[in-house]
């Protein structure tokens, strides 16, 4: 079976240039991931009195904020990926819209491969045999290329 479901509804698109799906403020432009529903939307900007949210899609390349690794199995209902369970990344990306969005690290990629202010593109993957999700793939410069 292919994994063709978003692990999580209307929070990222799944074509071939994927995207996380915001909400934007029509009166400060103040961007929230996820996106706040539009029923009762009102803006989170103590500034701000703007009832009026609209979906965006948030840019598909960010800079890494901070990082570290799953050393132990995440509780239920997070999934299991791999029994027994292996190490996997996460990393915390902060987009142009100034939103930071926490996300696993593609597979095959791992701490070693992230730095902070690196920049990381969205990717989607399957999460297991029926779900997709985002994951920070780090974005190597041509020229930098590491030992391969
Ligand atoms: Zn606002």
């Amino acid at each position: 079976m292919t994994a063709t479901q978003p692990a999580v509804a209307g929070w990222f698109t799944t074509g071939p240039d994927p995207a996380l799906l915001g909400s934007r403020c029509t009166t400060c432009a103040s961007t929230y991931f996820p996106p706040v529903p539009a029923q009762g939307a009102f803006c989170r900007n103590p500034a701000c009195d703007g009832e009026e949210l609209e979906a965006v899609e948030l840019s598909r390349r960010g800079t890494v904020w901070s990082y570290t690794d799953a050393r132990y199995q995440p509780p239920p209902p997070y999934l299991a990926r791999t029994e027994p369970h292996e190490p996997f990344a996460l990393a915390a990306v902060t987009l142009p819209e100034g939103v930071t969005v926490l996300g696993q690290v593609a597979d095959g990629y791992g701490v070693a491969d992230l730095r902070v202010g690196a920049e990381v593109e969205l990717v989607v993957e399957p999460l297991d045999d029926s779900l997709l999700v985002w994951r920070w793939k780090p974005v190597t410069e041509l020229g930098e290329e590491a030992d391969q």
